[in-house]
């Protein structure tokens, strides 16, 4: 069973550690970095990107993961972790600062003040079935990518059509939306299995 930390700095901690853990990895919050040297793979969950770098750097976790990530670690990012794993951010504070996971370029609140929260199918390229029933919630949007980078789901119609809003660079994931807060476990799940195969 891999073990699977969910960074509990702030955000939508525990929705992440039950999806986790009904997707079959043994799940737990992280913290510091002592905690992050025992698990095998990380979500960084939805919340407030400028509040997780904020703390990311006040609980010194920048560093520790940042290193996990360029020794190969498999991180998933939802919503404000699409935020955190990108090179760049566009709309974001002077001083916030990703962990520049994958290369691409985000906008954060992309979709705009009237549509806050929207929900929408999205079909996601390596999980099979329906599409997902997407929730977006001041979410961000993906701009740019660069050539490592796989385009794993866009929006298909509505103001945002052909929007990016999940991708893959190796065994980094991120996607604009949040499958822990519909009790769909299939994207969990299919970071388990990356997790397991790392
Ligand atoms: N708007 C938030 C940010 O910029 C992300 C929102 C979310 O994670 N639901 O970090």
């Amino acid at each position: 069973t891999p073990t699977i930390g969910v960074l509990a700095l702030q955000g939508d901690v525990r929705e992440h550690v039950a999806a986790l853990a009904g997707a079959g990895a043994d799940a737990r919050p992280v913290r510091r970095p002592a905690e992050l040297d025992a698990v095998d793979g990380l979500v960084i969950p939805g919340g407030e990107s400028t509040t997780i770098s904020k703390l990311a750097d006040i609980f010194e976790m920048r560093e520790p993961i940042e290193k996990r990530i360029a020794g190969g670690m498999p991180v998933y990012g939802s919503c404000a972790g699409m935020i955190m794993l990108a090179t760049e951010v566009l709309d974001g504070r002077p001083d916030q600062r990703g962990f520049a996971g994958i290369e691409m370029t985000v906008r954060r609140n992309a979709f705009g003040r009237q549509v806050d929260s929207f929900e929408a199918p999205v079909a996601i390229t390596g999980v099979e079935g329906e599409p997902f029933h997407a929730v977006f919630i001041r979410a961000p949007w993906v701009e740019r990518v660069g050539a490592g980078v796989e385009v794993l789901g866009r929006v298909t119609d509505g103001p945002a059509a052909d929007r990016i809003v999940a991708v893959r660079q190796g065994n980094l994931v991120a996607t604009s939306f949040h499958p822990e807060l519909t009790g769909d476990l299939r994207l969990h799940r299919y970071f388990v299995e990356l997790v397991r195969a790392a």
